[in-house]
């Protein structure tokens, strides 16, 4: 079976097998989806340029007269959609407005869930978890029945039910209101390779498209990629993936998944520009249509609003979501933490977050990562001033090793580099790349004649010079692990150096941190890491932070997300501690499908979720069964038997050669190479003489006896390959 998946997968997923054309079927469908621009608290409107943007750029109130009496936040917020709509297709509109005006809700109660108008206002909510179980529309009866107000209808209902106002169909059997269904492909039970869809209807909407990095057993691996078999039979109705912000495990992915499948891409100014290089070097920036949002803003993606709001993390411009949806809001908080002083004064959007969940919130889906940890996570700006201390006085040169991506860090060197009068230096790839990016999108300030080049840093004494490198986890390639090793190309660390690592190691790279600062150490360098001054600070938000979040938001129903399954039950403990029921919380596995409306949450079937493997330029090609190999040929090593077949007599002539790689050192284990032959010649001489002929009897009868002598003379189990060539 795991050989099945294999083949199928690496069919489905070699490179370049797809051509540009086909892939583009999913961007040409998708006309329906647009920016608009939503100031929060302002109500105005910038980006929408006609007549009805004027009218929209008036209070709320008067929108929310213009659809009739509703106080439902998704109505509300969607006085937008009504008019977009207008513009794209007037009649769907003039359905909406039928729709949406109370000839909907009796006929409605009484066509669609005849039902409900008998349940009205009858107590429902304790009963909801029992009808949960009962299926997709009893709990839709119940929901409508207990707060009509959140009724929707998705178009595609819309369409079905003036057919039959019009009288040309009858069969309203199908008209059974629809969940919304949200199905993580990635980013649960683990830290990486985010990904999730959200579907109503012919809808579908991505938020975050990201990678994780191999586990140890997964030999040669570089990267691993969310299984998206899901996403490609529903190619169709995918209208857009939302980007939260630029970390690996947020965007690594996009450029494999777009090669599969095209969608518009929708994120802040920075993500974009972090995007951007990625798709460069997938040669994927042509084909792909990016658009940057900012926050405040909203998107329109079928019948999805993706509400983009400020937030605060390691990395600059991330961004939450508010996800409208037709059944209700969904805020989704992408990663954060509560940073009340960021370096960049763009302070988290709380007055937007409490306005959502006054309107009503039906589910919110939070970072989990560090909701094992009590009280908060300091400001980055904590980290400034230990290097400020740090930097003053010290005569040392410094090397600054910490993540490529953090912004804000790499400022705050910058920023006491210039005050101790420090000139600056960059080492590493992506270290360069990012800081490119950020410099020419104007989120690093970095004053003219402060960066020099890495080959004239010798030029300037220790006490004028900062190097910015990568390689805080330990990772071998990296700058700092090969300085420490002295393989670097450019920088040679001795005692007049003095390193920082602002990094946390992330679990599993405790080791390789604690080498890289062994090694230091040893020759002669000052090291400060965590444990000895504060010198980084988390992204993620602690506990008192999650509270927070949960209090602003009020939602209905929480899903943590995020996180290893210890990290998820936490923040469900959190939830359940401000008050949230237990029954309201769902914590979800990959490939899970959560649907959801407004009485109803509960996971009803899973999808095919896993890990695509990048090896090099194959993706999907490494699978189980070559991980096998390479594990067995690793631990093992390996013993290749070449036979030789005379054709006319089909025996085996002569003695076989014996090629053995990393099973013993061969110079030095002559005589047991010599047993090895003498094993093999004698299993051949038994298949002489019973005539043998059939290639497969021949090599595994070869590979039993070899097998059996190697491992009770040894105990290994070297990989056995015996190969015949006939003459
Ligand atoms: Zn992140
Ligand atoms: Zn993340």
């Amino acid at each position: 079976m795991a050989e099945e998946n294999k083949n199928e997968k690496s069919k489905r997923r070699f490179f370049g097998r797809r051509n540009n054309s086909k892939n583009n079927s999913g961007a040409k469908k998708d006309n329906s989806s647009k920016v608009t621009n939503q100031s929060n608290n302002q109500n105005t409107n910038k980006a929408v340029n006609n007549q009805t943007k004027n009218q929209k750029a008036e209070s709320s109130i008067k929108v929310t007269s213009n659809i009739g009496k509703k106080n439902d936040t998704y109505l509300n917020k969607g006085s937008e959609a009504k008019k977009e709509v207008v513009k794209e297709k007037p009649t769907e509109d003039v359905l909406k407005n039928i729709m949406q005006n109370p000839i909907r809700s009796k006929f409605n109660n009484n066509k669609i869930n005849p039902t409900s108008s008998n349940k009205q206002n009858t107590k429902q909510q304790t009963k909801q978890n029992s009808a949960q179980s009962a299926g997709a529309k009893s709990a839709a009866n119940t929901q409508s029945s207990s707060k009509p107000a959140q009724e929707k209808i998705n178009p595609s209902q819309m369409k079905a039910i003036v057919e039959n106002k019009s009288g040309r169909a009858r069969d309203v059997s199908t008209l059974k209101r629809e969940r919304l269904k949200i199905i993580p492909l990635g980013g649960l039970e683990e830290v990486g390779k985010n990904i999730t869809v959200f579907e109503y209807g012919n809808d579908i909407i991505l938020v975050d498209c990201g990678v994780s990095f191999p586990e140890e057993d997964m030999l040669g691996v570089d990267l691993v990629t969310p299984d998206i078999t899901y996403l490609e039979k529903n190619k169709s109705k995918i209208k857009g993936m939302c980007i939260t912000h630029g970390h690996e495990d947020h965007i690594g992915s996009i450029p494999y998944v777009l090669k599969q499948i095209n969608m518009p891409v929708y994120a802040s100014r920075l993500t974009c520009g972090l995007i951007k290089t990625k798709l460069e070097e997938h040669k994927l920036v042509r084909s792909t249509k990016m658009t940057e949002v900012r926050a405040g803003e909203t998107i329109t993606l079928g019948c999805f609003k993706v509400e983009f709001i400020q937030s605060t993390h390691s990395i600059a411009d991330s961004m939450a979501f508010a996800i409208h949806t037709p059944v209700g809001v969904i805020v989704h908080t992408g990663d954060f933490k509560v940073d009340y002083t960021p370096i960049d004064g763009k302070v988290m959007d709380f007055t937007r977050l409490a306005e959502l969940g006054k309107q009503g919130v039906l589910a919110l889906m939070s970072d989990s990562t560090n909701s094992e940890r009590e009280g908060f996570t300091m400001s980055e700006k904590t980290v400034g001033k230990v290097f400020e201390k740090i930097f003053n006085g010290c005569q040392k040169r410094i090397i600054v090793a910490t993540f490529a991506s953090n912004v804000h860090r790499v400022q705050q060197i910058i920023n006491c580099a210039v005050e101790t009068d420090r000139k600056v230096s960059i080492a590493g790839r992506s270290m360069e790349n990012v800081m490119n990016v950020a410099r020419e999108l104007g989120y690093l300030d970095i004053p003219d004649g402060i960066l020099i080049d890495i080959d004239n840093v010798d030029a300037y004494p220790p006490n004028r010079v900062v190097i910015i490198t990568t390689g805080s986890q330990g990772e071998s390639m990296a700058g700092l692990s090969r300085m420490a090793q002295g393989s670097h190309k450019k920088v040679s660390i001795g005692r007049d150096d003095l390193v920082i690592i602002s990094a946390h190691p992330i679990p599993g790279n405790e080791k390789m941190v604690s080498d890289v600062i062994d090694d230091l150490i040893k020759i002669g360098a000052e090291v400060i890491y965590h444990s000895i001054a504060d010198v980084h600070v988390s992204g993620h938000a602690c506990k008192e932070e999650q509270k927070l979040m949960l209090c602003l938001t009020k939602p209905k129903y929480f899903i943590p997300v995020h996180g290893e399954y210890k990290h998820l039950k936490a923040h469900a403990e959190t939830a359940k501690a401000v008050g949230v029921p237990e029954d309201n919380i769902a914590i979800l596995h990959n490939g899970a499908v959560l649907e959801l409306d407004n009485g109803f949450c509960k996971i009803t079937g899973s999808v095919p979720s896993g890990e695509v493997l990048v090896d090099g330029l194959g993706v999907g090609d490494v699978g189980n069964i070559v991980l096998r190999d390479r594990q067995h040929l690793a631990e093992e090593g390996i013993i290749i038997v070449v036979m030789v077949m005379d054709k006319k007599t089909g025996k085996i002539v002569g003695s076989p050669d014996i090629i053995s790689r990393g099973f013993v050192y061969v110079r030095e284990s002559e005589d047991l190479m010599e047993e090895i032959q003498k094993v093999v010649n004698k299993e051949l001489e038994k298949i002489n003489s019973k005539e043998t002929k059939d290639w497969s009897t021949i090599k595994s009868n070869i590979k039993d006896s070899l097998h059996d002598y190697l491992f009770q003379k040894t105990k290994r189990n070297p990989m056995l390959i015996p190969i015949i060539t006939e003459i």
